[in-house]
């Protein structure tokens, strides 16, 4: 049998060769380039080491506490705890991803999986097969490999769906600083992740301070309205948390697109799109990691189970498991990104959400588990009050204070 090729050896790709190889399929990996670091804020949920079997040496640091700021600075501290009867999983996972990567994409070719470094350049799809015509990176040659299927797991600008005559996904972009802190100053940030709401470091989504085991990531990520203010509202970022960040080396600087809506359709005739290629990122938190991972070893099983005969319609199996699993938790998180980060107001009042104890530890329990765990009918009468009630607390107008004072607005 001719063997799966997956374009793109990221989190996404290697997970689905890593799947594949162990089902005893043949697979050949294309990876444009093998030395460049993906940007990332590295925010894992330990549930994915549990069900990828993941060394706990890939984790960089252990956070266990959040802070929210809201426009206004008003801070929220958060405790990382989920609903579960253990507390052992109550952490948030910070890898950096060049070595996070490097041990999968390494894991799949010790089981078995090739791996090519070269850039895909078009498909030709026909009854028997696929046609993968690629450059090869080293010496520039362009070769053609056979495949029975192909997986494209190759980012947010997927040019395995262009070959395919799918449109652009709308994208928001993320901009991000690594920045080594002397000793003294990184105290403040061992154990804690904060987030910042507001107009003038994110007017749509949200900014970031990340800890790692020697360094702090810092970044925004912005709608496709704002993109081209990305630098600018870092800046302001920087500047809000500048005495946290005195002293600070700059030691990387990143950016790169994240989808924000999901394909349509993610199974095509011989061909499936995973992670970032489907828009399979969450969109209040960004996450993409756990669900690029997540959505390639599903697509990987669903390929796996109906070769060597992968119709259309064996294939799209893939899509109707994701969206019976996953489809209200997309929808519901969709909705609280434009409820809860729609304008500074509604900023403030999701900050006021995240003082309550049952929202913190449903969101945690969620996110740390990727469980949806039945809410008790009091705790349900405590949200929704507190809730309504920071809504009218915002709604007026003697309660409506300015935004933090940065410059550049
Ligand atoms: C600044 C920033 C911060 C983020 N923070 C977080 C976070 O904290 N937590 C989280 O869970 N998610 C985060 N994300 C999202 C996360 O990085 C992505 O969702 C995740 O990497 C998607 O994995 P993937 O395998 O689908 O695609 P990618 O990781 O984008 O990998 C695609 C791969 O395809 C390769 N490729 C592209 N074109 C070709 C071609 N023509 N031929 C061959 N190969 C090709 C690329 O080189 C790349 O290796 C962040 C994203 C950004 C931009």
């Amino acid at each position: 049998m001719d063997p799966v090729v997956i374009i793109g050896a990221s989190v996404g790709g290697s997970t689905a060769a890593d799947t594949l190889v162990q089902a005893g399929v043949p697979v050949v990996m294309i990876e444009r380039d093998l030395a460049r670091v993906k940007p990332c804020g590295g925010a894992v949920p330990p549930v994915a080491f549990r069900e990828f079997d993941l060394p706990q040496q890939l984790i960089s640091r252990k956070v266990h506490h959040a802070l929210v700021h809201s426009p206004t600075e008003r801070q929220v501290a958060i405790d990382v705890v989920g609903t579960g009867a253990t507390q052992d999983d109550d952490y948030i996972a910070m890898v950096c991803r060049e070595e996070f990567d490097q041990y999968l994409r390494q894991r799949a070719v010790r089981r078995g999986a090739a791996l090519v470094e070269g850039q895909l350049l078009g498909l030709a799809v026909d009854a028997r097969g696929v046609d993968v015509q690629y450059r090869e990176r080293d010496g520039g040659a362009t070769r053609v490999l056979r495949a029975t299927a192909v997986i494209g797991a190759d980012g947010a600008y997927s040019p395995t769906a262009k070959a395919l005559g799918l449109p652009n996904l709308p994208r928001c972009v993320a901009i991000q600083e690594r920045i080594r802190l002397p000793e003294a100053q990184m105290a403040r940030w061992l154990d804690t992740a904060d987030l910042y709401l507001g107009r003038e470091v994110s007017p749509d989504l949200y900014a970031w301070a990340f800890p790692k085991k020697d360094h702090v990531a810092v970044g925004i990520g912005t709608g496709p309205a704002h993109s081209k203010d990305a630098r600018r509202l870092l800046a302001n970022l920087k500047q809000r948390i500048a005495p946290e960040l005195a002293g600070g080396e700059i030691i990387l600087q990143e950016a790169h697109a994240l989808p924000m809506e999901p394909r349509p359709q993610m199974a095509f005739e011989r061909v499936m799109l995973v992670g970032d290629a489907a828009g399979l990122v969450v969109n209040t938190s960004g996450e993409g990691i756990y669900w690029a991972m997540k959505s390639a070893q599903l697509a990987a099983e669903v390929l796996a189970g109906s070769l060597p005969n992968p119709t259309v319609a064996r294939l799209q199996q893939y899509d109707r498991t994701w969206w019976r699993r996953y489809g209200s938790m997309y929808r519901f998180l969709r909705w609280l990104q434009r409820w809860g980060y729609g304008n500074p107001r509604q900023m403030e009042v999701f900050t006021d959400m995240c003082r309550n104890r049952d929202v913190q530890r449903l969101t945690f329990e969620s996110y740390l588990r990727k469980t949806m765990t039945p809410v008790p009918w009091l705790a349900q009468l405590r949200m929704t009050g507190d809730i309504v009630g920071a809504q009218v607390r915002h709604l007026l107008p003697s309660r409506a204070r300015p935004e933090a004072a940065i410059a550049g607005r």
